[in-house]
């Protein structure tokens, strides 16, 4: 039987950008970002990729009525399953919807409306049954989510912003970070702050360091800034995430060999990859 106290991570979807779901990317997954997190007996979402489809089909199977999603930011890769997440449509389930980037610009709900919108999508948000409540809050604000579990946060240098979560309890913390980009040679010290000492690390490894001077302002990282970031900030483990939709299973496997002789224990996020800290 599981400890109670432990904190368990799930990927769902583990692309940036755009879905691949093609046979050259099964290895690793082709669904864009959404990671479970379960700990103190709640069920928290980072993020509404393509990946929460397949969580929503888990989640009504095993009845949860209610979770925590936390939006890094609302890019398509990370919203366009939203309107997909059968639970969300049945009234016996509660749904909390965070976001740290909209608190000036409209809210989440908004956003959310915004884009399950004719002529984009036919289905309003209106027509979700679940009880569903949307809280924006300045990103580096910490949101106490109960039963001991609370996410700190800190703001993302990405366009139209982004916000990252350190999620603790009971010791434990796991920290999703993504997306976001640093300068070569400057590690940001917002992210080294939240990700001091912690378990996991998910970090925002889109490109190469090799590939990344030809991506400048896209507002994505690598995964040796993955590396460095960890080392530094004296953080446990680090996860490989959001991949970048051409790099096909050669290429990620590639890039985990090279991570394994720069890393310990580093991972490459895999689709139903689990972790249990
Ligand atoms: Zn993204
Ligand atoms: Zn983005």
């Amino acid at each position: 039987m599981a400890d109670a106290s432990a904190l368990t991570v799930r990927f769902w979807g583990v692309r940036g950008s755009i879905a691949c779901p093609s046979p050259a990317y099964m290895g690793f997954g082709g669904n864009t970002s959404c990671v479970e997190v379960r700990a103190g007996g709640r069920v928290l979402i980072l993020d509404a990729g393509t990946g929460i489809r397949p969580l929503g089909q888990l989640l009504r199977r095993e009845e949860s009525s209610q979770a925590d999603i936390l939006f890094s930011h609302t890019h398509w890769d990370h919203v366009n399953g939203f309107p997909f997440f059968a639970p969300a449509f049945e009234p016996d389930h509660s749904f909390r919807v965070f976001a740290g980037h909209l608190a000036d610009e409209g809210g989440i709900r908004e956003a959310i409306a915004g884009h399950m919108h004719e002529p984009m999508f036919p289905v309003p948000l209106d027509v979700m049954k679940a009880r569903l409540s949307f809280t924006d809050f300045p990103a580096g604000e910490t949101l106490d989510l109960g039963t001991g579990v609370r996410a700190r946060t800190a703001p993302l240098n990405h366009p139209n912003g982004a916000t990252a979560y350190r999620i603790e309890h009971a010791g434990r913390s796991v920290c999703y970070v993504t997306d976001t980009e640093h300068v070569p040679g400057r590690p940001d010290e917002r992210v080294l702050e939240l990700i001091d000492g912690a378990d996991l690390v998910i970090y925002d490894s889109t490109y190469t360091d090799a590939e990344l001077p030809a991506h400048v302002g896209w507002g994505h990282s690598t995964w040796q800034e993955g590396v460095r970031l960890v080392r530094r900030a004296g953080a446990r483990r680090l996860v490989v995430f959001h991949h970048d939709p051409d790099h096909d299973d050669d290429v990620m496997a590639g890039i985990g060999r090279e991570l394994a002789s720069e890393s310990d224990d580093g991972l490459v996020a895999r689709e139903g990859l689990r972790l249990e800290l």
